[in-house]
């Protein structure tokens, strides 16, 4: 085992869960997934393997997931007739992605069997309310200030400080929606530049107070010395288990590379799950979350975020775990026993995006063995569009990086 394994962490049960009421999803029943991008894909693929049949929605004909499925419902992920098909031919219904439409969520709950519920794509989907409900869990989220009003925004900033970044509470992903405000002459064109966008008139009410319904929340930026995340599991009968924490490095907002095991002490690990942990019993998760972290020089840990999907850090899972986060993501949606999770071999994911396509294939026909090769089947290649990904197994994280180096289509 590679010096800084973790130990495999066996699975817990939530005390709290009381008598099981929720059904098993046998083999042989189709599961319904809203989105039909890459992490439906590789729940299908991983599904099928245990015998479940897929119909996706989406209104992408061919989609990565639809073009493994067994069923496409190609519809626009606002519409309630392709909402009501997708529940006509599922057993149980998933999403990929959280940013599922309120409308098409209710409507899926009232007709279909949904387990995840709608309550945490609630929550998810708005950083205020997702900060707060980590808060409750007992974890801890970086410094911040929900904005309002411009009265709001400074006030904030004389709180927290210099730098901060002011995000959107809404829609914001891949460093989208984010603005670094590093002093003072930032925080005036920031909001010169970005207020109007987010209130009705160029001069709100000064009078708004800081509420839930804020539109922005502006967040000190954390000194990290690591971003880590964690992929839990859960099933409805409180079973919780995490994945090994991955260390990842981002290029421009884009996740880059997840190193596992991250090259941190036990302990840190070890508090990394824990807090995903309480997060994942706190919300009653139902499925796999990703939960992103900071950890400080002084190994304090931050979330940063929560994903209520299976996350692009634990793809490393599909080749280097005895489960892969979408196999777990299957079991605990079919109220089936959480499978192990223990690291079979260090792992480094690195992600091919659209630029690295023609790179990655040139390299095919030479490609070490210690490489694992993803495609999702996107048929137009875009800059900064995720076309696949890399497992890279090494007998240390070094090797792998030494590896993935060797092959010449990431700059250093
Ligand atoms: P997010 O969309 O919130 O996940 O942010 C994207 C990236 O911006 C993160 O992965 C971090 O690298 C960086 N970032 C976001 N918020 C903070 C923060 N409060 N302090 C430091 N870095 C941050």
């Amino acid at each position: 085992m590679h010096p800084n394994s973790e130990a495999p962490r066996p699975c817990t049960s939530d005390e709290s869960v009381s008598a099981p009421h929720w059904p098993t999803i046998l083999p042989g029943s189709t599961v319904g997934i809203l989105g039909g991008g890459q992490l439906g894909r590789m729940m299908v693929l991983a599904g099928r393997r245990m015998g479940y049949r897929f119909a996706t929605m989406d209104p992408t004909p061919d989609s990565p997931a639809g073009q493994v499925s067994d069923i496409q419902v190609v519809q626009d992920f606002t519409s309630v007739h392709g909402a009501r098909e997708l529940a006509r031919h599922s057993d149980v219904i998933t999403y990929e992605f959280e940013n599922v439409d309120s409308g098409v969520a209710s409507l899926l709950e009232g007709e279909a069997y949904v387990p995840q519920g709608s309550r945490l794509l609630f929550l998810t989907q708005h950083r205020l309310r997702e900060k707060r409900a980590v808060t409750a869990a007992g974890a801890t989220v970086a410094p911040y200030y929900p904005v309002a009003s411009r009265r709001d925004f400074f006030q904030g900033l004389s709180e927290l400080g210099y730098p901060s970044i002011l995000k959107t509470c809404v829609g914001g992903y891949d460093g989208k929606g984010q603005w670094l405000v590093q002093t003072e002459d930032d925080a005036e064109q920031v909001w010169a530049e970005i207020g109007h966008r987010f209130f009705r008139t160029s001069a709100p009410p000064d009078d708004a107070s800081p509420s839930a319904d804020a539109f922005l929340v502006l967040e000190q930026m954390v000194p990290f010395e690591r971003e880590l995340s964690v992929v839990v599991a859960r099933n409805p009968r409180g079973q919780i288990c995490t994945f090994p924490v991955a260390e990842n490095i981002h290029r421009n907002h884009i996740l880059h590379l997840s190193i596992v095991p991250a090259r941190i002490p036990e302990e840190t690990a070890r508090r990394a799950c824990d807090v995903a942990t309480a997060i994942a019993s706190h919300l009653n998760l139902v499925g796999v979350m990703g939960v992103e972290l900071f950890q400080l020089e002084d190994g304090r840990i931050f979330v940063n975020e929560l994903a209520p999907r299976p996350h692009n850090s634990g793809h490393f899972t599909m080749d280097a775990c005895a489960t892969s986060q979408f196999e777990q993501h299957i079991r605990a949606l079919c109220n089936l026993p959480l499978g192990a999770v223990e690291l079979w071999s260090p792992v480094v994911m690195v992600n091919i995006l659209g630029e690295h396509v023609a790179a990655v294939n040139s390299a095919l026909a030479e490609m070490p063995d210690c490489v694992k090769v993803h495609y999702y089947g996107k048929a137009e290649v875009r800059n900064g569009r995720k076309m696949g990904h890399l497992n890279v197994l090494g007998a240390t994280v070094e090797d792998a990086m030494a590896a993935i180096s060797q092959l010449g289509i990431w700059p250093e």
